[in-house]
């Protein structure tokens, strides 16, 4: 039996070290990001060395966001965080911005850096006629304030794209958190290795669809597209949140017509009421592709949502 010296030493001693266990945690790095593929790709390069949280709920997308007062509480806490750019969330940087003295320094943006012809800025032209309408400057309902400003914000749908965030992240957790550089680089290099294996899988599996007209529901997919060679020749929503005119649907239909679209794609978040009215007038299917604004926050989710579309995509479009 233990003596009651020993009882107080061994307790003393439990003490200290889950004082340990939480001081780790108090001083691990903490990083927010905005959007599920965000959350996964930080997680993935994060491991065990940092704490990463997703600012939205997981079932709710970045356009009908409402801030909540804890929300800026997170944001004050945070020591990085991570952001699409080119205006997905610009209602997330101003409140940053009016809520962090050092905002500049602690946000990433995985946007950063990509060459300019690497961006799309123009939807598919869908000829209206009397020269309004065609191919205009991308405008996002993530963007009404800065309408043409940005290009196209869907970056995270091209898994080599995506490559490209994971290595803005992996910088700005390295240089938040030096002492565990070397950790972050061992984890993002596993990671990329994923995304690569995931990219020659979409491209074999995509080999036989190749130049398939492609309509979605808004754009998000211009860059899975380009990639993979789909043909995307119009989105249904021309303006995403705005129902679109007679006049512009009716070119739409023409166009649907005239390629020989197969499938109308809706998305989780959309009322697929439209699409499915339009697909039953042309006698064509409606499918359901994931843009992954919202959905589960776990390390494999942009992996398991990416394989997902690509099911429906080989599906639909054989
Ligand atoms: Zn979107």
């Amino acid at each position: 039996m233990l003596s009651r010296r020993w009882c107080v030493a061994l307790l003393a001693f439990i003490g200290f070290a889950s004082g340990m266990a939480s001081g780790a945690e108090a001083t691990r790095l903490r990083v927010l990001t905005s959007i599920p593929p965000l959350y996964c790709w930080t997680a993935n390069v994060a491991g065990s060395l940092a704490t990463v949280e997703n600012l939205l709920p997981a079932d709710v997308s970045p356009h009908d966001y409402q801030f909540r007062p804890r929300d800026l509480k997170r944001i004050g806490a945070a020591d990085v965080i991570v952001l699409n750019g080119l205006g997905l969330e610009d209602w997330f940087a101003r409140a940053i911005r009016a809520n962090s003295k050092d905002a500049k320094k602690k946000v990433v943006h995985v946007a950063d850096g990509l060459p300019e012809a690497v961006l799309v800025r123009h939807l598919p032209t869908i000829d209206v006629g009397a020269g309004k309408g065609a191919a205009h400057d991308h405008d996002h309902d993530h963007d009404h304030d800065d309408a043409g400003k940005h290009a196209n914000p869907h970056l995270w749908l091209d898994p080599q794209i995506a490559r490209h965030g994971v290595s803005n992240i992996l910088h700005a957790l390295q240089a938040a958190d030096p002492a565990n550089a070397s950790g972050y680089a061992t984890n993002a290099t596993g990671y990329l290795a994923k995304l690569d294996a995931l990219d020659a899988e979409i491209r074999t599996a995509t080999a036989t669809i190749r130049g398939r007209p492609v309509v979605t529901f808004h754009d998000a997919f211009p860059y899975f597209c380009r990639r993979y060679g789909l043909d995307l020749v119009g989105v249904i929503e021309e303006v995403p949140g705005t129902d679109p005119s007679p006049r512009y649907l009716a070119a739409l239909l023409k166009v649907v017509r005239a390629k020989g679209v197969k499938v109308l794609f809706t998305e989780p978040s959309s009322n697929p009421r439209l699409a499915k009215r339009l697909a039953d007038d042309l006698g064509i299917a409606v499918a359901e592709l994931d843009v992954l604004e919202t959905g589960a926050l776990t390390p494999t989710s942009y992996e398991d949502g990416m394989r997902r579309n690509l099911a429906v995509l080989r599906q639909s479009l054989k």
